[in-house]
């Protein structure tokens, strides 16, 4: 097949479609005609081995399975993915000519995992898809990428598909935008997607959550198909048939980065205005800090407490009436506090006990 990197440098966002686990040679072949009917769609995705956070639940058809995504792309022409979690299932996945592997949310947790996989990689050529890990744990994520790009692999793709939590959301994984966007910043060369599926875990959260995505320039979607999706093995409830992934791809706006040249010189001055507003802020910003050093440096001389909750109270309440006026969310206004607030105190810490760092 064209290398993944090739399909992403492409106009339009890579998709990939296909069902959550190969479950009969029936249902992935059925699932594939389907959705190899839609051209925009670029690579067949099936789980063959399942990490299931639960045991007793359907664990894949492993080798089994692999024969039935070689008929899916001798009859469609579509090339095909799955995901491999050791040594074992790279061999094998590489036996029966699988185009591109990826690796699991479950997996990138574990850096024994994800360094038998790159071993069992040493001087293969494929490309290779890896998840968030499903902590928001940056360091894994980029961890991950390092160990399968040190095996020699240069197709590499990142995959975000949002991260568990504690508490419960709307979401099955919390998107928590602000960490790929942070991780692209720190790994400009290695595209990314988003699945759509896994962050949404229902219906009816799929398309918002794909077009959030392709709103933040991520280069593709994977999206969970199924011919049956009630009947599913797995992830019943994220499942869309063929059809409804149809209807999705055609709805969904794809954004692009460049605009025309008209449009460039308009975004250009809307840009000024913002780059004007962030000079002010950052100079504020210093003004503030400055204003904060001089009174950690009276509570220091006056052996004055540096946290004062009375008075925290009185800027929370106050900003945020003032915040309301000119139209500002109460959650935007008291996020910004709390950042301006931690520096403060860290800064005022450093006064008190004489360690402060030279700004
Ligand atoms: C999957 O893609 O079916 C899967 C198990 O995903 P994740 O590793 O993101 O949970
Ligand atoms: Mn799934």
């Amino acid at each position: 097949m064209e290398s993944l990197r090739k399909l992403l440098a492409q106009d339009e966002p890579l998709i990939i479609a296909g069902p959550c686990s190969a479950e009969t040679e029936t249902q992935v072949l059925e699932t594939a005609r389907q959705i190899a009917t839609n051209k925009k769609v670029k690579l067949f995705r099936a789980g063959v081995w399942k990490p299931r956070t639960r045991p007793n639940n359907f664990e894949g058809n492993g080798e089994m399975a692999l024969p039935w995504l070689q008929k899916v792309k001798a009859e469609t022409g579509l090339p095909t993915t799955v995901e491999v979690a050791n040594a074992e299932h790279v061999d094998l996945a590489l036996k029966y000519g699988v185009d591109v592997l990826w690796i699991g949310a479950r997996s990138v947790v574990n850096p024994f995992s994800v360094q038998e996989i790159a071993d069992a990689l040493r001087g293969v050529d494929i490309p290779v898809m890896i998840k968030n890990p499903v902590t928001p744990d940056m360091e894994l994520w980029v961890g991950a990428i390092e160990r399968i790009a040190h095996a020699g692999i240069s197709d590499i793709v990142a995959i975000h598909r949002g991260f568990s939590s504690f508490d419960k959301t709307q979401y099955r994984n919390q998107p928590k935008w602000s960490m790929p966007i942070e991780f692209r910043r720190r790994m400009p060369d290695v595209p990314m997607i988003c699945d759509p599926s896994h962050i949404a875990g229902n219906t009816l959260l799929l398309f918002h959550v794909a077009q959030t995505a392709l709103n933040l320039d991520m280069k593709g979607l994977m999206i969970e198909t199924h011919i049956n999706p009630r009947e599913a093995l797995s992830d019943a409830r994220q499942q869309i048939t063929p059809e409804e992934l149809s209807q999705m791809l055609a709805t969904l706006v794809y954004t692009k980065i460049a605009a025309s040249e008209s449009e460039a010189n308009i975004l250009e001055s809307l840009r000024e205005r913002i780059d004007k507003v962030d000079r002010h802020l950052i100079e504020i910003l210093a003004e503030r800090m400055d204003a904060v050093k001089k009174i950690g440096e009276f509570k220091r001389d006056n052996q004055v407490t540096v946290l004062q909750m009375g008075r925290w109270n009185e800027i929370v309440n106050n900003r945020i009436w003032l915040g309301k006026s000119l139209g500002l969310q109460e959650e935007t206004v008291k996020k910004f506090l709390d950042l301006l607030h931690i520096e403060s105190i860290q800064l005022q810490q450093g006064v008190v006990n004489g360690t402060a760092r030279e700004e």
